[in-house]
C-alpha cells in the first residue's frame, strides 16, 4: 500500500477520499488554491501545498504544479476525485512520466471512453446495446439531418465531447432541427473546443440507470445499478440503488454488459456505464442502451457503498497499489435501499441560480451520512460548484430509506445562503417519486409545485421577532422587565420582500402578545420554550443580522438595522459618518465609484453588532476616508460622495 498519496481535488471529494485513506494509514496530501487556504480538504489532510489562484485554471486545473506537489511531499500517487483532471488523459500520461501513480483508469481506456461517438463504436463491437443513431464522422448538416430522419424524431443532438448536460438538444420535429444543430455545435464549441456532435433516438419516458464497474486492468465486477432519473435539464438531482422495479433478468443482463463493457478497454479501477432505459414499457432485459461511461468515481457513488458495504476509495486504492480485485461477481449482494440527495446552495425560486454566502450555522442530520467539504464558518465561493453536502440514507426497504432522506432533510439545519432544501423535500415528498414512477421528466413535469417557496405563518414572523430581539429563550426579567409594565419592544424584519415591523408585548416571564403582519400571535412558554399560538417552537438561530427558523427549507429573516434607516434618511448630505464608536469592518466604495442609494458602502462593528452604512442618494464616491480595521468615534465621517452640482457638471 501506498505510504502517502495526494489528492489533486477540494471540496466534498477530497473530504471523502482522504477519510478513508487516513482510516487506512495512508498519509494524505492536500492542493489548495486561494480560495481554499482555509478549507475543510485542507484540514482533512496531513501535508497542503498551495497550488496558486483561485480560478480552477490556475490551480486545480494545473497539472505540472500538482505533479510537483505530489514529488516534493513524497505521495507516490494521486488521486484525481471527480470533475477537473479527472478524465484528463494528459494528466494521467504526465503522472506516470513522473513516476508516479495515477488511481484510476490508464489513459487509454480515458481516451476510448472519452468522445462519445468513438466509445459507442466501440462498444458495438463489445456486443453492448447502444442507442439506436448516427455517431459517424460525417459532420455535414445535410447528412445530419438525413440521418435525423432515417431514426425517426424525437431525436437528440449531443456534443461527442459533451460533459454535465452540455451540448445537448432534443429535436421533435424536422424543421427544428437545423436551429437545433446550430445551437447544440456553438455550444459543444465554447464549452468543450470540440463542435463535433452525434444523433440519437430520443427515448421515451426516458430512466437514466447506471452500473457501476470496478475493474483490474483485466477483469472486471459490477456493483449493481444506481438510478439517476431524477434530473434538472440533464443533471442530477436524486440518485438512488438500487433501481425501482429492477427484475433479476434486467439486472443480470445489464451488469454484464456493463463488466463487458470495462474489460472492452482494460479497464483499471472505479468506473460507471450509464444506460438510457425506455421506461415506457416497464423494465425489459432488452430495454437498455449504452450512453457512456465515466471513468471516475462518481459524484453519487456512496448510495451503491450503502447498499454493499464496500468502501470503494478503499477499492480504488488497493487496486492502484497492485492488489487484485477485493471481492468476485458472487461475493456481492445488495443490502436494502439507498437514497443521495444533492444539497446546493442554490437560488430555487430564480431559476436554480448557484448562491454564494457564508454558512453562518451548519448541521447535518443524525441518522444518515453526510459527505460535505464545507464546516458552519466557510464560505461558498463563486469560484466552484456550490454543492453544500451529499446527504445518504439507507434502509431495509425503499420506503424506509426515503422516510429517512425526509427526516435527514427536515434536519438539515443552513443559515447564510439560499439552498435547494425546499425543492430536494418537495421531491421526496412527491407521490410518483414515493412510488418508484420515475423518469427524467418527472421534475420538469411538475416543476411548478416542486419549487414552491413556503410563506411564513404569522407565529414564524412572532418567533422570528422573540429571537431577533434576544428573548427567544432567556428570561426578559434582567432586560427591564417588570410586572406592573408590560415591556413593549419592535423590530423590524424582512422576509423576501415582505417587510414588516413586529411589536412585542411582554406580559410575564411565560407570556407575551406578538402584533406582526395583521396578526396577533399569543406566546406563551411551557416547560422552558416559547410556544406561538399553541404551534411548538422551530429551531432557531441568530447569526449577525440573520434569524433563521429551521423549518421546511429555513426561512431565513433579515433583521433590519435602525441605524440603517437612520444613516440612510439622516445623512441626506454628502457625508457617511460612523452613527456611534466602533470598528470598521470593512469598506466596500471605492473613489469615483457610482452609488445608488441604498448601496452599502461600509460596516461598522458597534455594540458586538454590524451595522450597514448604507449610501442615502445616488451619487460618486468623492474620497473615502476610514479604512477597514480603523477604530473610529461617532459621527467620524467615514466616505464623501462628490456635490450634486460637481457629479451632475
Ligand atoms: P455524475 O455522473 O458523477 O453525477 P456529473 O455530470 O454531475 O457526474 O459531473 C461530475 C463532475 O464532473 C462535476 O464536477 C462536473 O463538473 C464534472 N464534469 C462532468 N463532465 C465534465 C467535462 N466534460 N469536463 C469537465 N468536467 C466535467
Ligand atoms: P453527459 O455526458 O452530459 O452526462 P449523457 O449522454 O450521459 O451526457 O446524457 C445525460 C442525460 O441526458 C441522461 O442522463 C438522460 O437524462 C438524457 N439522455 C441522454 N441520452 C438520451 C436519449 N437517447 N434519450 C433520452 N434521454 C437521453
Ligand atoms: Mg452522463
Amino acid at each position: 500500500m501506498f505510504d502517502t498519496i495526494l489528492i489533486a481535488n477540494r471540496g466534498e471529494i477530497a473530504c471523502r477520499v482522504a477519510r478513508t485513506a487516513r482510516a487506512m494509514g495512508v498519509r494524505v496530501v492536500a492542493v489548495y488554491s486561494d480560495a481554499d487556504a482555509a478549507a475543510a480538504h485542507v484540514a482533512a489532510a496531513d501535508v497542503a501545498v498551495h497550488i496558486g489562484g483561485s480560478a480552477p485554471a490556475d490551480s486545480y486545473l494545473r497539472g505540472d504544479a500538482i505533479i510537483a506537489a505530489a514529488q516534493a511531499t513524497g505521495a507516490q500517487a494521486i488521486h484525481p476525485g471527480y470533475g477537473f483532471l479527472s478524465e484528463n488523459p494528459d494528466f494521467v500520461d504526465a503522472v506516470e512520466a513522473a513516476g508516479l501513480t495515477f488511481i484510476g483508469p490508464s489513459a487509454d481506456a480515458i481516451r476510448k471512453m472519452g468522445l462519445k461517438d468513438a466509445a459507442k463504436a466501440l462498444m458495438e463491437e463489445a456486443g453492448v446495446p447502444v442507442v439506436p443513431g448516427y455517431h459517424g464522422s460525417n459532420q455535414d448538416p445535410e447528412h445530419l439531418s438525413g440521418a435525423a430522419d432515417t431514426i425517426g424524431y424525437p431525436v437528440l443532438i449531443k456534443a461527442v465531447a459533451g460533459g454535465g448536460g452540455k451540448g445537448m438538444r432534443l429535436v421533435e420535429r424536422p424543421q427544428d432541427f437545423m436551429d437545433a444543430l446550430e445551437s447544440a455545435k456553438g455550444e459543444a464549441r465554447t464549452a468543450f473546443g470540440n463542435a463535433d456532435v452525434l444523433i440519437e433516438k430520443y427515448i421515451q419516458k426516458p430512466r437514466h440507470i447506471e452500473v457501476q464497474v470496478f475493474g483490474d486492468g483485466t477483469r472486471a465486477v459490477h456493483l449493481f445499478e444506481r438510478d439517476c432519473s431524477l434530473q434538472r435539464r440533464h443533471q442530477k438531482v436524486i440518485e438512488e440503488a438500487p433501481a425501482p422495479g429492477m427484475t433479476a433478468e434486467m439486472r443480470a443482463a445489464m451488469g454484464q454488459a456493463a463488466v463487458r463493457a470495462a474489460e472492452a478497454i482494460g479497464y483499471n479501477g472505479a468506473g460507471t456505464v450509464e444506460f438510457i432505459v425506455d421506461g415506457s414499457r416497464g423494465l425489459r432485459p432488452d430495454g437498455f442502451w449504452f450512453m457512456e461511461m465515466n471513468t471516475r468515481l462518481q459524484v453519487e457513488h456512496p448510495v451503491t457503498e450503502a447498499i454493499t458495504g464496500v468502501d470503494l476509495v478503499e477499492w480504488q486504492l488497493r487496486v492502484a497499489a497492485g492488489e487484485s480485485l477485493p471481492a468476485q461477481q458472487e461475493d456481492l449482494t445488495i443490502d436494502g435501499h439507498s437514497f443521495e440527495a444533492r444539497l446546493y446552495a442554490e437560488d430555487v425560486p430564480k431559476g436554480f441560480l448557484p448562491a454564494t454566502g457564508t454558512l453562518a450555522h451548519l448541521e447535518f442530520p443524525q441518522g444518515a451520512r453526510s459527505d460535505s467539504g464545507v464546516r458552519a464558518g466557510d464560505t461558498i465561493s463563486p469560484f466552484y460548484d456550490p454543492m453544500i453536502a451529499k446527504i445518504i440514507t439507507h434502509g431495509p426497504t425503499r420506503d424506509v430509506a426515503l422516510s429517512r432522506m425526509r427526516a435527514a432533510l427536515a434536519g438539515c439545519q443552513v443559515a447564510g445562503t439560499v439552498t435547494n432544501l425546499g425543492f430536494l423535500s418537495a421531491l421526496c415528498a412527491h407521490r410518483g417519486f414515493a412510488a418508484g414512477e420515475v423518469d427524467t421528466g418527472l421534475i420538469a413535469r411538475d416543476l411548478d409545485t416542486l419549487v414552491q417557496v413556503p410563506a411564513p405563518r404569522p407565529a414564524d414572523w412572532a418567533q422570528a421577532a422573540m429571537v431577533a430581539l434576544g428573548l427567544g429563550e432567556d428570561l426578559p426579567g434582567d432586560a427591564g422587565f417588570s410586572l406592573w409594565s408590560p415591556l413593549v419592544r419592535s423590530v423590524a424584519l424582512r422576509f423576501g420582500d415582505d417587510e414588516q415591523v413586529a411589536r412585542v408585548a411582554l406580559a410575564g416571564p411565560d407570556a407575551a402578545t406578538v402584533h406582526v403582519a395583521d396578526a396577533q400571535v399569543a406566546a406563551r412558554r411551557v416547560a422552558g420554550a416559547w410556544t406561538f399560538d399553541g404551534l411548538p417552537p422551530v429551531p432557531a438561530i441568530r447569526t449577525g443580522a440573520l434569524v433563521t427558523l429551521f423549518r421546511d427549507a429555513g426561512l431565513g429573516f433579515d433583521v433590519i438595522d435602525p441605524l440603517d434607516r437612520a444613516a440612510a434618511a439622516g445623512a441626506g448630505g454628502n457625508l457617511i459618518e460612523a452613527p456611534m464608536p466602533g470598528l470598521v469592518k470593512a469598506v466596500f466604495a471605492k473613489a469615483g465609484q457610482h452609488v445608488s442609494a441604498g448601496d452599502r458602502l461600509a460596516v461598522l462593528e458597534a455594540m458586538k453588532m454590524e451595522h450597514s452604512l448604507l449610501a442615502a442618494r445616488d451619487g460618486v464616491v468623492a474620497e473615502v476616508l476610514a479604512e477597514a480595521g480603523a477604530q473610529v468615534e461617532a459621527g467620524a465621517a467615514l466616505i464623501r460622495l462628490e456635490d450634486e452640482e460637481d457629479a451632475a457638471a
